[in-house]
């Protein structure tokens, strides 16, 4: 039985396996420029009837090249039905009351970059866009190169869709954007990417361990299983007695090589397969400990 196809060498796999994860996890990596994400507290005050409500949520993500600061104002929409704000022509009407304004645009028909400079165009102070119809409270951070000195905020559809409706049954809202927390994907990343390279070497190292240690309680057992055939092939072979006559007993004739005594009679011999024989105190010992012919080196457990 061959050994090395009962116990296949758990290194070599572990770690051919180790090298593809590791690679999988390097080409996985965001490269070091990513960028952290800034999220958004929109303090939201309207009032109806008589009662003013307010609501402070950290509901929205500051785009890639907006900056951080804080503005406030009141919140309005493009005029008419579409709410892209592609149109360059595009008109907000801000209330009178209003010192200053935040656009609140619906995400799609054309680039961040363009819609924020339509609404910056029209003296809007931030923008507020929201995303697309279906995505829930699903935000991201916006690219919109180009647009440097206003700040731009994406918020989740359902909160837009609130928002768009208030104001669309005339309800004053006004909005106080601050800055909140940071958040940075990539280091997250690494830190997983660390975590499961480390683990991953220790399972390496505990198997490599495991493995070694077993080699030698299964060389032992396989020590004795060959013993125990030799020792039973050794059994079988045949045995004779020379008698006087016998031309082995001839003192010109070959010698045991074992012990290079003459045969004698009544000295005992083993016959081999290979029909070269000795002394059977000689080649027992002999073959129990090499187990092939002194003479042709024919193995005993082949024959
Ligand atoms: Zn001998
Ligand atoms: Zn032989």
């Amino acid at each position: 039985m061959n050994p090395s196809r009962r116990h296949p060498s758990p290194p070599t796999f572990v770690s051919s396996r180790l090298l593809k994860l590791s690679l999988l996890l390097l080409l996985s990596l965001p490269d070091s420029k990513g960028k952290a994400i800034w999220t958004a507290h929109l303090n939201i005050t309207f009032q109806v009837g008589n009662r003013i409500i307010s609501e402070l949520g950290e509901s929205g993500v500051f785009g890639n090249h907006s900056p951080l600061e804080r503005v406030s104002g009141a919140v309005v929409l493009p005029d008419g039905w579409n709410q892209n704000a592609c149109n360059p022509l595009t008109n907000f009407s801000r209330p009178e009351q209003a010192e200053s304004w935040l656009a609140l645009i619906e995400r799609g028909g054309c680039t961040f970059t363009h819609k924020i400079n339509v609404a910056a165009e029209k003296g809007a102070q931030g923008v507020i866009i929201y995303n697309y119809p279906g995505t829930g409270n699903k935000v991201f951070p916006m690219s919109h190169q180009g647009t440097e000195n206003i700040v731009a905020v994406m918020i989740g559809n359902l909160k837009g869709m609130e928002l768009l409706h208030l104001i669309r049954k005339g309800v004053y809202v006004n909005i106080i954007i601050e800055v909140g927390r940071v958040h940075m994907p990539w280091l997250s990343q690494c830190i997983m990417f660390l975590f499961t390279f480390l683990s991953t070497t220790i399972a390496y190292i505990f198997l490599y361990c495991a493995w070694r240690s077993g080699m030698p309680i299964y060389s032992a057992r396989r020590r004795r299983q060959v013993k125990a055939s030799v020792k039973k092939a050794v059994g079988q072979l045949q045995l004779r007695v020379l008698t006087e006559g016998d031309k082995e007993v001839d003192p010109h004739e070959d010698t045991c090589v074992i012990c290079f005594d003459v045969y004698k009679p009544q000295d005992v011999v083993r016959i081999l397969t290979c029909k070269h024989f000795f002394h059977k105190t000689c080649i027992d010992p002999w073959l129990l400990a090499r187990r092939t012919c002194p003479m042709c080196k024919c193995d005993i457990l082949k024959t």
